[in-house]
């Protein structure tokens, strides 16, 4: 077990020196301006692309300046805007239960919790661990589909289970690297590591990862 610990922890060095080389300038893909916004944004983003996300979430912004206005607004009107991202029914309603938290329990300001801002409806624990992140730089992993894949095929974790691969990652990556090792593997699945059709050949990884060698 330790054995193994420590030869993880030495792919997970190797790991994030190639992805940080490779992509200098990793950042979190989801545009945002301020905290809410991100929040809002993350609601949109499952099963959806960051650009739409990007740009729907930009329209409900521009028409709703603040989250009293999404929270008080008839919720037919907010899925009429945000239809663009799909689950529409039930991002409707996670978006006007975060505009209603905030304006009601959390006195404007995001929780630097992941326990309570897990209490609003579609927000699960990788976009709570993206905000408590991105926001106020809290320690936390985003396991994400690219994470997930990217982590199982280097032999970081066994699991395709997000709870269990963030255990994993955390294990073995140093805890000031956790928020941007969810950018870099993002990164990494979108350029080289794809679903179906990963370039091994062209991989920054490709001369340690356990698929590939
Ligand atoms: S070498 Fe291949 S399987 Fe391994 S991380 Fe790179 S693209 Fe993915």
């Amino acid at each position: 077990m330790g054995t193994n610990n420590s030869r993880k922890k030495i792919l997970a060095k190797q790991i994030y020196d190639a992805l940080s080389t490779e992509f200098p300038g990793s950042k979190c893909s989801l545009d945002y301006d301020c905290p809410q916004n991100l929040a809002i944004r993350g609601i949109l983003s499952a099963q959806c692309t960051d650009k739409r996300v990007n740009i729907t979430a930009s329209d409900l912004f521009a028409r709703y300046p603040d989250m009293k206005s999404i929270a008080e607004e008839d919720p037919e009107v907010i899925a009429g805007i945000i239809k663009p991202c799909g689950l529409t029914a039930s991002k409707t309603r996670s978006v006007i239960s975060f505009a209603r938290k905030m304006t009601e329990e959390w006195n404007g300001t995001v929780p630097d919790d992941v326990d309570l801002l897990m209490e609003v409806p579609g927000i699960g624990r990788k976009i709570a661990n993206l905000i408590v992140g991105e926001v106020y730089g809290t320690p936390a992993v985003v396991v994400d589909t690219h994470c997930k894949r990217v982590m199982k095929r280097t032999g970081i974790t066994e699991s395709g289970d997000p709870a269990k691969v963030e255990k994993d990652i955390m294990a073995v990556f140093p805890e000031e690297q956790w928020i941007s090792i969810g950018h870099l593997s993002v990164d990494l699945g979108r350029k080289y590591c794809t679903a179906n059709s990963p370039k091994c050949e062209i991989c920054p990884l490709g001369s340690f990862c356990r698929r590939r060698i």
